[in-house]
């Protein structure tokens, strides 16, 4: 029998380290195609700046796989429906894809995985999405970690596979036509998404791209620089990764075997500190991999009893970057025109949102869902519980980051602020991230009104925090009364 396989496109948008692709090139004909399924995500679809890089991924793919003689096939509909009447058109006996390890799609597949074999399909699924799968890191009999110093550890016993060569050879068997890559209107009917053009290739090229500046410019300076948002001391590989256009194997490939770490052993501690947040990324799927419920519920049962504010009026302030406390409207800001938002800050702001303003994290979970290109379900969820304090080795609810100091230590010069803030852009550093305590004269000559030009805080800091330890101390007598 002929071998002909389908190859489903899901979040691996890339020729490089694809082991569904190439395992299927190696062997015969293929069929790639995209199935534009988002119900197949549950609660979790694509935000609105994912769906525009998803737009951009796919048509990118699309002309790299045209580019081999073969061609990405669009489709839309519920995936086990559109596969078996493909398998019906164009007589294929097998379907590869990459794992997904979001809950719902877990579970997605699996029904589709035995409905196509009950249909006397050949199934085959590759882990290529982590270094190392979910499951692999274990404390034995397959018990998960908690906290992120053992997870580590033990990750650290493990080797990552090598990642595998391009795909540089497709034979394909059938010219289906399917959808025109326009017909998903994954772009936005109100164009809103300049400011992510300007800053972003999202492409796989354009992952390379990143990857190579980082490496070449940026990771000698990685611990020293990486918690500065003003300078660009990071990879910003997120969405790459997010989307699969980048694989994390030829990431920690590449710094692991092409670099000089062993004559610069200072190269090879930034290389670790990065690699180390790669293994972050990792810790992230392994919590939502055992515990699927942290998505939308706290991993810690005491949380549930939290006595969160509903404000439908403040969440939307926080959302506009209208705040009055200018490190975290730079960073809402920032987020809004780029789809991005430097790691420090997305702790401050997302502190600021549970702990100043007691809404749910959940809440601000799902705005950053909406507005981040690198949407990623393990590693938001993750990041929010963990502020909130809800999380595995979350931060204590105790430690409640001060916008102020954390934006005098991390932006001394107000470099950031005045980048997202321009009506600040004159105020003198002293003030800069406490414009309300600058005198009138200074206020007049930066050309700041408070309350006209720029806000007043929406609370005060101290009181703010005082009511937070107050709401926690509250969660933990209901906790123990229950
Ligand atoms: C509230 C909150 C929400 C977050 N939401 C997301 C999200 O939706 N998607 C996402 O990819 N990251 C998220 N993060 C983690 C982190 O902020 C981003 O991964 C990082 O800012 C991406 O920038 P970078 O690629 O330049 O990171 P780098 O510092 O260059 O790190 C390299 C890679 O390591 C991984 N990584 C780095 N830090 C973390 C971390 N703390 N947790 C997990 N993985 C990490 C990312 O894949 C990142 O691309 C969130 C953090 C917080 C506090």
């Amino acid at each position: 029998m002929k071998k002909r396989t389908i190859v489903l496109f899901r979040r691996d948008f890339r020729l490089f380290d694809n082991p569904a692709l190439l395992t299927a090139a190696n062997r015969g004909a293929v069929l790639p195609v995209y199935i534009h399924d988002p119900a197949c995500e549950g609660d979790w679809q694509p935000g609105g700046a994912a769906k525009w890089w998803l737009h951009h991924a796919l048509a990118d793919v699309k002309a790299r796989l045209q580019q081999l003689g073969a061609d990405l096939l669009i489709e839309a509909g519920e995936t086990a429906a559109v596969l078996l009447r493909l398998v019906e058109e164009t007589g294929a006996n097998t379907v590869y894809w990459n794992r997904r390890y979001e809950p719902a799609v877990r579970i997605h597949d699996a029904k589709l995985e035995h409905m196509l074999q009950n249909a006397g399909m050949e199934v085959h699924t590759f882990d290529s999405h982590l270094l190392l799968a979910p499951e692999a890191v274990h404390k034995g009999k397959g018990e998960p970690y908690k906290v992120f110093s053992a997870y580590h550890k033990a990750f650290q016993k493990h080797t990552v596979p090598a990642p595998l060569p391009k795909v540089k050879q497709i034979s394909s068997w059938t010219a289906a036509s399917g959808l025109a890559l326009s017909d998903l209107q994954l772009l936005p009917a109100v164009p809103w998404t300049a400011g992510m053009e300007r800053v972003w290739t999202p492409t796989e090229a354009g992952g390379y791209e990143r990857l190579k500046l980082f490496l070449n410019r940026k990771l000698p300076r990685y611990s020293e620089l990486r918690d500065f948002p003003a300078i660009s001391g990071n990879s910003s590989l997120a969405p790459y990764l997010a989307f699969g256009q980048l694989s994390p194997r030829l990431v920690h490939h590449y710094m692991m075997r092409k670099l000089p770490l062993q004559e610069k052993p200072g190269l090879q501690q930034e290389a670790e500190s990065f690699l180390r947040q790669l293994v972050w990324r990792e810790f992230s799927y392994h919590l939502l991999f055992h515990f699927p419920h942290t998505a939308a519920e706290p991993l810690q049962p005491s949380f549930r009893a939290f006595p969160w504010r509903e404000d439908s009026a403040l969440l939307d302030v926080w959302t506009k970057g209208q705040t009055g406390y200018p490190i975290v409207d730079a960073g809402m800001r920032e987020l809004w025109e780029t789809g991005f938002m430097h790691n420090r800050v997305r702790m401050i702001v997302a502190s600021f949102l549970v702990k100043h303003l007691l809404i749910p994290w959940q809440q601000g979970a799902a705005w950053f869902w909406d507005t981040l290109l690198d949407a990623d379900l393990a590693n938001n969820t993750m990041g929010w519980q963990w502020t909130a304090g809800s999380g595995a080795d979350a931060a204590p609810y105790f430690r409640i980051f001060n916008p102020v100091t954390q934006g005098e230590k991390f932006d001394k010069e107000g470099e950031y602020v005045r980048r997202w803030v321009p009506e600040l852009g004159s105020m003198p550093c002293k003030y800069i991230h406490k414009p309300w305590e600058a005198p009138e004269h200074v206020l007049l000559q930066a050309d700041v009104a408070l309350g006209t030009t720029y806000p007043k805080p929406i609370v005060d800091h101290a009181a703010a925090r005082v009511r937070a330890l107050q709401a926690y101390e509250e969660m933990k007598r209901t906790a123990s009364a229950n």
